[in-house]
């Protein structure tokens, strides 16, 4: 159960894969906070040198799996946290805490990523829905010990700009 950004199913049709093509699969994709990315210069990277920072949901080199839901539920949580918490606080100027801010498109891309796995889930007769979260529990414990996994976060700024001449 493979999804594209949009929350389509991908390879829905394809019932066993020649191990050439997963070899090649796994070869042109690196692990990313929810899903693969096969973005050329990122995938040499081992990962690290995405080009949008991490906006997977609004890039076409990203797909998911059912297996990433839970981390999709609590990147979302984090997301509406931080707009709630960024909209209660005075300390900050207006332009800091809107530059600081999750974009609203973001939020609901990735709301609409979570309806629509989600919904493909629900229609899963229970026995493949238990095989399913069987698989999926597996994966994710896997998953747990790779320990290339990328920062979401924005980095930091860099605190040494050149000085003027
Ligand atoms: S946004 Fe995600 S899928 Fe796109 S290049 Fe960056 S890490 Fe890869």
């Amino acid at each position: 159960m493979q999804f594209n950004r949009h929350g389509e199913r991908v390879w829905g049709a394809v019932t066993s894969f020649l191990d050439a093509e997963r070899t090649r699969r796994a070869i042109g994709s690196v692990v990313v906070p929810f899903g693969t990315c096969s973005e050329p210069t990122n995938v040499a990277a081992g990962g690290g040198a995405c080009p949008l920072r991490f906006r997977c949901v609004g890039c076409d080199h990203f797909s998911t799996d059912v297996s990433y839901l839970p981390d999709l539920r609590a990147y979302l949580d984090d997301l509406l946290r931080t707009r709630e918490k960024l909209r209660a606080m005075t300390e900050a100027d207006d332009w800091a805490r809107a530059e600081a801010a999750p974009s609203e498109e973001e939020i609901r891309r990735v709301r609409r990523l979570i309806q629509r796995v989600t919904e493909d889930t629900d229609q899963l007769t229970d026995d493949e829905r238990d095989q399913i979260q069987q698989a999926a529990a597996i994966v994710r414990k896997t998953r747990q010990g790779f320990l290339g996994m990328p920062r979401i976060r924005q980095p930091l700024p860099d605190l040494r700009p050149e000085r003027p001449a």
